[in-house]
C-alpha cells in the first residue's frame, strides 16, 4: 500500500503530515493514504502557481499546446492503468472508467488546439486618430475543486483550458478519489509541464477552499460539486471578486412522448440513469411517460434493468458498481421507502445489498410529492410517472430549482423542437441519453450553477478582456 504525496512547485511532499485513508468502496479495503493538508499547504500551492504564472502566460499558445499534447499522449498510453486506479477508488465499472479516461483526455487535446485560437478584436473608433484594440488575457492563478464522481474528467475539463490560455492552477481533488488525480499530475510532470504550473493538495476541503478564496492572487475559482458547497464558495469568492464557474447539482427529467421510439427511449434511460450507478449530476432523476404508452414502456424498462449486473467494477460484465459511501446508500434507501409509503410500486429491485451495493430500482406510479421526484438521488433509482399532454409535462419538468440536464424522446420534429426549447435546462438530450462531449458547453440554469465548461464557451471562463485605446 502506498502513501501518496502532494505536488507543489515541482516537488512531491507531505509524508510527514497526518494521513487520510483512501478506501475501495467495492471491498472496503484501504488502497492508499494521502496527506491531510490544510491552510499552510494551500498557501504554498498558491505561492508556487503565482510564481510560475508570469513565465507560463508569456509563452506562445503553440508552446503551451505542445505540453498539453505530450500530456495527452502519456495519458493515452496509460489509459488502462489510470482506469484501474479510478475503479479501485471510485467504484465505477472498469469499462466506464476507461471511457472516462478517454473523455477526460479529450478535453486536453481539444483545448491544446483551441488555446491557439484566442482571437481579439479591432473595433472601428469614433475618431480618426484613435484605434480600439480588444485582447483576451489569461485570468491568472486558477483554483479547481473537484468531486469524486468523475475523478479524471472534472480535472482535465478545468485544467485543460486553464493551461492552454496561460493560467496556472492549484487543484483540490475530492478526498475519496485523489489517486486518479495524483496519477494525472504525475503524467503532467512527466510531460515536462514546468514546475508550479500544476499544483495539487489534498486534505481539509473547507480549510483549503477558504485559503484559496481569501487569497487575492487566485483570480478564478472553478468548482464541481454540490449546490450547498457551491453557494458557500460563491459567497466567499465575493471577498476578492474572483471569476467563478460552478457546476452543481441537478434533477434531470426524462420525457417519453407517445410517438417516441421506445427501444431508443429505454436505452436512453439506461445510459442516463445507471451510468456510474446513478452518481452523475446529469443523471435522469424522474421519468415522465405519456399515459397511453405507460404499460409497454414500463415492461421494456423493467426488462432492460433486469439485465444490469451489480458487482465489483473490476470484474468482467459488471454494469453497476458500489455507491461511494454508506450515506449514499442510506439516501437511496430513504427515497425508496418514502416512495413506497406514498403509493409507489417497485417493479424491479428496491433493496440495498451487502456493502455499498444497491440494486437498480424502478418505482412506478410515482407522484410529485415523493422525495425522489425533487431531491437529487445520486443512486440507481428511477421513478416513473405519467402525463397527459405537452403543456403538463413541460410545466412539471421545469418545476425544479435545478436546471442542468433534461432528456426528451419523440420522433415528431416539431414537438422535439417545441419541448427542447421550452425546457429550462442548460443541456437537453433529444433522443440522446449521453450528450456530454468536450466540444459542447456543459452547465446549468438556476441553482445548477454558473458558467460553462467544454467547447469554446469553456475557454472564455479563463480569460479576461483587455481593451486598449490608442490615440495618436
Ligand atoms: P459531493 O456531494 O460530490 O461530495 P461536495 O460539494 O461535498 O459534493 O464536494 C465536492 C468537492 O468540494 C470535494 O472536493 C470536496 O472535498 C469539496 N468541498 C466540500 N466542502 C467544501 C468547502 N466547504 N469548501 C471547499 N471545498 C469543499
Amino acid at each position: 500500500m502506498q502513501s501518496y504525496k502532494m505536488f507543489v512547485g515541482g516537488k512531491w511532499f507531505g509524508n510527514n503530515l497526518e494521513q487520510i485513508d483512501v478506501i475501495n468502496p467495492a471491498t472496503n479495503e484501504q488502497i492508499g493514504t494521502i496527506p491531510n493538508g490544510g491552510k499552510e499547504e494551500a498557501k504554498q500551492a498558491v505561492d508556487a502557481a503565482h510564481n510560475a504564472l508570469k513565465e507560463w502566460s508569456a509563452r506562445t499558445a503553440e508552446d503551451r499546446s505542445n505540453y498539453l499534447v505530450k500530456w495527452h499522449e502519456l495519458i493515452k498510453e496509460e489509459r488502462e492503468t489510470i482506469a484501474k486506479i479510478m475503479t479501485e477508488e471510485q467504484g465505477k465499472p472498469l469499462k466506464e472508467a476507461i471511457g472516462e479516461v478517454d473523455y477526460a483526455n479529450g478535453f486536453i487535446s481539444w483545448y491544446a488546439e483551441e488555446g491557439k485560437r484566442i482571437y481579439g478584436d479591432i473595433i472601428p473608433a469614433s475618431h480618426t486618430n484613435k484605434r480600439i484594440f480588444v485582447q483576451k488575457k489569461p485570468v491568472g492563478v486558477v483554483a479547481a475543486i473537484t468531486p469524486w464522481n468523475f475523478p479524471a474528467a472534472m480535472i482535465t475539463r478545468k485544467v485543460g483550458p486553464a493551461l492552454a490560455v496561460g493560467c496556472t492552477v492549484v487543484i483540490k481533488p475530492a478526498t475519496q478519489t485523489p489517486l486518479t488525480a495524483f496519477k494525472l499530475v504525475e503524467l503532467a510532470e512527466k510531460a515536462g509541464i514546468p514546475r508550479g504550473v500544476i499544483n495539487i493538495v489534498t486534505g481539509s476541503s473547507s480549510q483549503i477552499g477558504k485559503v484559496w478564496n481569501d487569497d487575492g492572487r487566485v483570480r478564478k475559482l472553478t468548482f464541481t460539486g454540490s449546490t450547498e458547497v457551491g453557494k458557500i464558495l460563491m459567497k466567499d469568492a465575493a471577498n476578492t471578486m474572483k471569476k467563478i464557474s460552478l457546476e452543481l447539482g441537478g434533477h434531470a427529467p426524462f420525457v417519453v412522448m407517445e410517438d417516441a421510439d421506445l427501444d431508443k427511449a429505454v436505452a436512453g434511460v439506461i445510459a442516463s440513469k445507471f451510468r456510474n450507478a446513478g452518481q452523475t449530476c446529469v443523471c435522469t432523476n424522474r421519468v415522465y411517460v405519456h399515459e397511453s404508452i405507460k404499460d409497454i414502456f414500463q415492461d421494456k424498462l423493467t426488462e432492460a434493468v433486469s439485465k444490469l449486473k451489480v458487482g465489483n467494477g473490476l470484474e468482467e460484465g459488471i454494469n453497476i458498481g458500489p455507491l461511494i459511501d454508506q450515506s449514499a446508500v442510506d439516501k437511496v434507501d430513504e427515497q425508496v421507502k418514502d416512495a413506497i409509503s406514498k403509493g409507489g410500486r417497485v417493479t424491479f429491485g428496491g433493496k440495498s445489498l451487502r456493502g455499498l451495493y444497491v440494486e437498480p430500482t424502478i418505482v412506478v406510479d410515482a407522484t410529485d410529492d415523493m422525495l425522489c421526484m425533487y431531491e437529487e438521488t445520486f443512486g440507481p433509482l428511477v421513478p416513473v410517472t405519467t402525463f397527459r399532454d405537452e403543456e403538463e409535462v413541460i410545466a412539471r419538468a421545469n418545476n425544479s430549482p435545478y436546471g442542468l440536464a433534461a432528456y426528451v424522446f419523440t420522433e415528431n420534429i416539431g414537438r422535439a423542437i417545441r419541448i427542447s426549447e421550452a425546457l429550462e435546462y442548460g443541456i437537453v438530450g433529444l433522443n440522446d441519453g449521453a450528450p456530454s462531449t468536450p466540444q459542447a458547453p456543459f452547465g446549468g440554469f438556476k441553482e445548477s450553477g454558473l458558467g460553462r465548461e467544454g467547447g469554446y464557451y469553456g475557454i472564455e471562463e479563463f480569460l479576461e478582456i483587455k481593451y486598449i485605446s490608442l490615440a495618436f
